[in-house]
């Protein structure tokens, strides 16, 4: 019998994903876009980027939910999510990706760049001598996949690379740290901090005020993996006060960032759409088929989401 692999996103087109994926499928999987599909109960198999509430509920026989994106926190907050294995994204050309937003945002902050294009603006020579790499002290909050790649890309930059997960492990060129206890210890020595933490209830606000207020006066603040890791207003706070000299950010608590926000004004500050990277077809596909060959042969899954840690 030929089953059916379900496909729903918004930014991602089907085509490539189709495309990438029916080589490696054969003729036993059909692959259909959700609006397409016309038999639900062959649908086994859905790969979905925050499919709308109730998607779920139209496909009874569903045997696995593969999250087109590294990030799993909208799906394993939902409460229509069906019993059967979740997956994620873990494609190392996406890592890549992540880890050259993430450079360029540290050498953004390393090397002063928003001092020179305040300059620029001002038509006016602002010479700031530069700092060697190994005086700039870099921490990077999530050691997972894209945060352990991050990090050990600003490590071969010769940066003083730091990194911060729930439990120890060996990271070449990156000193890391874990556990609650150390987090203050390590804003404080931080020059530029990257957050590359899971949204999960227990990341949810984990840097708010006082956070904000143990970084180094001057420091510079990136976040690139969810919003709601940070309160937003903690932040605007410590930018605004000058505290922070800065930030990249990528992702917001609440998206499309308002027009009227303040972070689109503050000194300092620059803003992208929530673009440091994303699913690449031709590369994430072999993962994805793979796990679905897996399901049909009645073996384990990889990249399984842990629904109990949220990531
Ligand atoms: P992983 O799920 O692979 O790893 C998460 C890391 O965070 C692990 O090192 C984990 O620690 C650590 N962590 C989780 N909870 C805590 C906690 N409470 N305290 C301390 N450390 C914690 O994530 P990835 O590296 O693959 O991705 C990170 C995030 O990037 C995604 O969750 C997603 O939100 C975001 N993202 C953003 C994109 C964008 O375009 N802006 C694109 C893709 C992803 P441990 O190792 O000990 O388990």
């Amino acid at each position: 019998m030929t089953d059916t692999l379900v496909f729903y996103s918004g930014p991602d087109p089907f085509e490539p994903w189709r495309d990438a994926l029916a080589p490696l499928l054969g003729d036993d999987v059909r692959i259909e876009r959700a609006e397409a599909v016309t038999d639900p109960a062959t649908v086994r198999y859905a790969l979905v980027w925050m499919p709308p509430e109730g998607f779920f509920d139209r496909f009874p026989n569903l045997e696995l939910v593969i999250n087109l994106g590294a990030g799993v926190d909208r799906l394993v907050a939902r409460d229509d999510l069906p019993d059967v294995p979740i997956t994620r994204l873990s494609d190392p050309q996406m890592g890549r990706m992540m880890a050259g937003y993430v450079m360029f945002a540290v050498l953004r902050h390393a090397r002063d760049i928003p001092h020179f294009e305040a300059a620029q603006a001002r038509c006016e020579w602002a010479y700031r001598h530069p700092r060697a790499a190994s005086d700039v002290t870099v921490a990077v909050l999530g050691l997972g996949e894209l945060g352990a790649m991050a990090a050990t890309e600003i490590a071969r930059l010769g940066y003083d690379t730091h990194g911060w997960a729930t439990r120890p492990r060996d990271l070449p060129g990156v000193t890391v740290h874990h556990g609650d206890e150390a987090l203050t210890r390590l804003l404080s020595g931080a020059d530029i901090t990257v957050c590359m933490l899971p949204l999960t209830p227990a990341t949810r606000h984990r840097l708010a005020t006082k956070e904000f207020a143990a970084m180094k006066p001057g420091a510079a603040f990136v976040n690139v993996s969810r919003g709601e890791v940070v309160d937003q207003d903690a932040l605007v706070d410590a930018l605004r006060s000058g505290h922070l000299s800065g930030a990249t950010l990528d992702v917001f608590d609440g998206e499309p960032l308002d027009a009227a926000h303040p972070l689109w004004t503050l000194p300092g500050v620059l803003i992208t759409p929530h673009l440091a990277s994303v699913a690449l077809p031709a590369s994430a596909a072999p993962q994805i088929a793979a796990n679905i060959l897996a399901i049909r042969s009645g073996e384990a899954v990889g990249q399984q989401v842990s629904r109990l840690r949220g990531y």
